[in-house]
């Protein structure tokens, strides 16, 4: 029988990301629509991966199945590597994706070009009742000095890779996929998850 495997995320942005990421895996994906009781879950760890962990361990444990979540930080050197673990909050508690956008604008507004390197990185756990695996995607960019491009969510707008010549939201999703932080974690974890997945069917084949 095909596993089953819970994505740990309430942001629609995310899932359908990650869905057509671990598309390939020999698993049967689910989402949290199929468990309306899961709300919210609090993410208080100090980095990005005790979040991913929080978020698959804890719905790994209200649903019994196996759960992959990812936690994402974008990370810019003008500002010294912030604002990391706190980029969903950056422009304060239950902003918007535009608040934030608007400003790292500001803050970013009188930095040269020179100095606005950054860094997405995603941390993707997976957790279940024996084991748990992580992994890590990164991909360096500039902060752009105006929005461009209407795909994507979050920071896409100004997250500009200089070897495409395009922010994350002028890309096809299949593009962001395959160069993005979270298109890396997953690459990253496709291995170790196979493997594994490989091996616990053997062993219930020949329990
Ligand atoms: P989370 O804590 O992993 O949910 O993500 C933190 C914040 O990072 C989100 O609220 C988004 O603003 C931003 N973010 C995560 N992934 C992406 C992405 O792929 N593109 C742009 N922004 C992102």
């Amino acid at each position: 029988m095909m596993m089953k495997v819970v994505i740990a995320t309430h942001n629609k942005d995310k899932l359908k990301e990650l869905k057509k990421g671990l598309s390939n895996l020999d698993i049967e994906l689910l989402d949290l629509s199929s468990f309306p009781d899961i709300g919210e879950i609090i993410e208080d760890g100090e980095t990005l991966k005790e979040n991913a962990f929080i978020k698959a361990r804890e719905v790994h444990k209200l649903t019994g199945l196996p759960a992959i979540a990812d936690d994402t930080g974008l990370e810019v050197d003008a500002l010294g590597g912030k604002p990391g673990v706190y980029t969903a909050r950056f422009a304060g508690e239950n902003c918007s994706y535009l608040d934030n956008v608007n400003k790292m604008l500001k803050v970013m507004k009188n930095i040269e070009d020179s100095n606005r390197s950054a860094i997405f990185k995603t941390i993707m756990a997976f957790v279940d009742d024996k084991t748990e695996l992580f992994s890590i995607g990164e991909v360096k960019g500039m902060i752009a000095s105006e929005k461009k491009g209407l795909g994507g969510f979050g920071y896409d707008s100004i997250f500009y890779v200089v070897e495409e010549g395009k922010t994350f939201a002028e890309m096809t999703i299949e593009k962001k996929n395959i160069i993005s932080h979270r298109g890396m974690a997953i690459k990253n974890l496709m291995p170790v998850l196979t493997s594994y997945i490989k091996s616990s069917n053997i062993n219930k084949e020949t329990a």
